[in-house]
């Protein structure tokens, strides 16, 4: 195939997209989800109080994202990569920007994705292959590694992490392989080969508790953003290298020091890794993937429907 390797960030709705390439060769900003406008005071998240004592007026939506109700979602600062070598035909690595292919490649798939509920659901996806209909995943066939700073964690936060993608790999088969702790900070340039940290492969998912200097979007009522980026070589079907998760260091705290708020907190944390793996917001508020919390904690029949797809992804030793 051809002598390019093109890197697609995360997109925002069901409208097919090309793997658009830069000239530039930088590599823009990662992630993606509830940078969006309309944003409510920011006391909305503090405001909030838990569904019980159930005498308490209902507030039936909450922003995951500093999202007013009526706001349509804009999510993700989409942009696109462009690397000019095919994997592992640079001749010195100081030259390399991506790695060996076939890194952990099995011959057939790790795990087997949840049969989702009968009964269907709303979802979409983050990005489309080329068909307009194929949801660009992760490769089912090798795992997808992650690894967590702990700095500024939530007591308890670990815990989310390690329940949340059990979780994700229940439903979707993919296989998780936590790589431990790292001091790699969030970064939207982050390079997704990162050989001098990472070794001969693409570097993991990075999931960090991020402060407000650090991500300046949690200042506001976001709670946590994530997303993945997808590389595709020649015209071949996009797949999701790397990614991160960021979640708000303060508002986690926060929320998991009121009652109820474990569940809250869980559910976020849910939600943000279903951005990771591709799913995208939707405009149904039974749903997981609404942009805004409601009283729907946990996966609901569309965004398991969505997550099984995810996890029916081609393999793509190539990469
Ligand atoms: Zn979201």
């Amino acid at each position: 195939m051809g002598g390019s390797v093109r890197q697609q960030q995360d997109g925002r709705s069901q409208t097919p997209r090309g793997l658009r390439t830069s000239p530039t060769g930088r590599v823009p900003q990662w992630v993606l989800d509830e940078a969006v406008g309309g944003r409510q005071p920011s006391a909305a998240w503090r405001a909030w109080t838990p569904a019980e004592p159930p005498a308490l007026p209902a507030r039936k939506q909450r922003p995951w994202a500093g999202i007013g109700t009526a706001v349509v979602v804009v999510a993700v600062l989409s942009a696109a990569w462009f690397l000019g070598l095919l994997p592992g035909v640079a001749t010195t690595d100081a030259d390399r920007t991506a790695p060996s292919p076939g890194v952990e490649a099995s011959d057939g798939r790790l795990g087997t994705p949840l049969t989702p509920p009968a009964a269907g659901g709303t979802f979409a996806f983050a990005q489309l292959q080329d068909d307009g209909v194929t949801p660009v995943a992760y490769d089912p066939c090798r795992p997808v590694h992650y690894v967590v700073r702990p700095d500024n964690a939530p007591y308890g936060g670990e815990q989310l992490i390690t329940d949340a993608v059990a979780q994700m790999s229940a439903v979707t088969g993919l296989r998780f392989i936590v790589d431990g702790a790292t001091d790699e900070a969030p970064d939207e340039q982050r390079q997704p080969f990162q050989p001098d940290r990472y070794g001969d492969r693409w570097a993991p998912v990075l999931v960090t508790w991020d402060t407000v200097t650090e991500q300046p979007d949690f200042a506001a009522d976001v709670a946590g953003q994530a997303g993945s980026l997808a590389v595709s070589v020649g015209d071949g079907p996009g797949v999701y290298v790397t990614g991160a998760v960021e979640l708000d260091a303060a508002q986690f705290t926060d929320i998991l020091s009121r009652p109820g708020g474990q569940a809250v907190a869980r559910a976020i944390v849910l939600h943000e890794f279903a951005h990771l793996v591709g799913l995208d917001h939707v405009d149904d508020p039974t749903q997981l993937m609404y942009p805004t919390t409601s009283d729907v904690l946990d996966f609901a029949a569309g965004d398991l429907a969505g997550l099984s797809r995810l996890g029916a992804g081609a393999c793509e030793p190539s990469l």
